[in-house]
């Protein structure tokens, strides 16, 4: 291929070619990401009435505009996740969370019955939808639906249970700049759609027994997550609100999933409780390494624990789950963000392998998702095209010369690793291992 020089092909294939040790299927995967996807009307889903899997907006919206403005597919829902193969690339299996965005350059359009991506009008590749999964056609007992209590993503590998749709870190002044998790529950709600604030605990076993009835092999792992609870939530404190899930769900489901937790960095013995109800994996996530970007960024993460706690905290779980079982996330691109970001891509890339390197000389692996600037956002608002590519192709290779360098296996719980086998839909960071 050759694109003309300042467009969006001519950027990728230029760090293509200037960084051969990123495959192709992973630079494209990444620009996808921050940049969202455009659908033509013939390209979105039928919900829940049809044979492909719907976008659940599982916990935020990644989009990159409001639902108010995403057109017919704020009706007709797009796919949850696309998979790329073929095209002039040749490109292997890579399975893509969908962002919609209708400006983006990228295009998913039904072309002669098929599917195929473009970008800026160039054929790219063969679209696969993911398929309705039998689980997604029953309703729990109350007519609530198993796509909005117990999800699934990462091509049906793991059930996401947000089972608390807001966070108790509310405002400019404690919300993470880069989340709009109260807003995206705001405007589900305004549109009509049914989307639960706490998900009762009933229902959230009724749904995972449909699952567990229906599915065909595919699920293989539960998150429990949703937002930071800073006071109380039905009168529980953060440990007891989400231990209460993995307590019920171990005990109805001994073992049938790999159970994993996304929450605060809690005291060691709030780690234990986890543990101990039966979960196996633990994202105490961290954000952004940077000292000073981490207090701008997420200013309620700093105010209610503190970076130094928070860090110490996710050393003190490697204790309780074992190293290699606790895995912190961070959000890759916002250290490049506006107005606080670094100014260079080679010092942001500085940090955050600084920030790798700190965690996995303990054992410790993070892994990332790659940002998605939502507009409802103070990042998202000041910096609409998210971070340079190079940025996110050259994390890719750092992270895995880091996990090289202490000698560390790919975390576990995200499926099988590698170009054209990984499903790890939001970073290729599993597809370059
Ligand atoms: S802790 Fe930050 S990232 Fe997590 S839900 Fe709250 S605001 Fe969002």
């Amino acid at each position: 291929m050759s694109a003309t020089v300042g467009t969006r092909s001519a950027l990728v294939e230029d760090l293509v070619l200037r960084y051969p040790e990123i495959p192709a299927e992973a630079v494209l995967k990444e620009d996808l990401l921050r940049t969202g996807i455009a659908f033509d009307e013939a390209a979105l889903t039928e919900n829940l009435d049809g044979e492909v899997k719907p976008k659940s907006y599982f916990i935020f919206s990644f989009d990159q505009k409001p639902l108010t403005e995403l057109g017919a597919a704020a009706v007709q829902r797009p796919p949850e996740e696309i998979a790329l193969s073929g095209g002039p690339w040749e490109l292997r299996r890579t399975i893509v969370s969908v962002r919609v965005n209708p400006d983006s350059p990228y295009r998913v359009a039904r072309a002669e019955g098929e599917l195929r991506l473009s970008l800026e009008g160039s054929d790219l590749a063969k679209v696969t939808t993911p398929p309705m999964p039998e689980y997604y056609r029953h309703t729990l007992s109350n007519g609530k639906t198993v796509m909005e209590t117990a999800p699934t993503i990462e091509w049906g590998y793991l059930i996401y249970l947000t089972v608390l749709r807001l966070c108790q870190y509310f405002g400019a002044k404690e919300e993470c700049g880069f989340c709009d998790i109260n807003h995206n529950w705001r405007q589900h709600r305004r549109a009509g759609r049914p989307y639960t604030g706490v998900k009762p605990v009933e229902d959230v076993l009724e749904a995972l027994a449909l699952i567990d009835r229906y599915d065909d092999g595919h699920t293989h792992a539960y998150t429990l997550t949703g937002g930071s609870v800073t006071s109380t939530v039905d009168g529980l404190p953060e440990a007891e609100f989400y231990g209460r899930y993995a307590e019920a769900i171990e005990e109805r489901f001994p073992g049938r999933w790999i159970g994993k937790v996304v929450a605060q960095a809690l005291p060691k013995a709030d780690a234990q409780r986890f543990k101990d109800y039966g979960i196996s994996i633990y994202h105490p996530n961290y954000e952004v390494w940077d000292k000073r970007l981490f207090s701008l960024i997420s200013p309620g993460k700093e105010r209610y624990v503190g970076r130094e706690e928070w860090h110490r905290r996710i050393l003190d779980a490697a204790d309780v789950f074992g190293p290699s079982h606790v895995i912190p996330n961070f959000v890759a691109g916002v250290e490049l963000a506006r107005p606080f970001g670094f100014d260079s891509i080679d010092e942001a890339i500085a940090s955050t392998v600084e920030g790798l390197d700190y965690f996995m000389s303990h054992g410790v692996a993070p892994r990332f998702t790659t940002w998605c600037p939502e507009p409802t956002t103070p990042l998202g608002r000041d910096n609409p095209g998210g971070a340079p590519l190079e940025y996110h192709v050259r994390l890719l290779g750092e992270y895995r010369d880091a996990l090289a360098r202490h000698d560390l296996q790919p975390p576990p719980g995200y499926g099988e690793p590698g170009t054209g086998r990984a499903v790890f839909s939001v970073s290729s960071f599993m597809d370059v291992l």
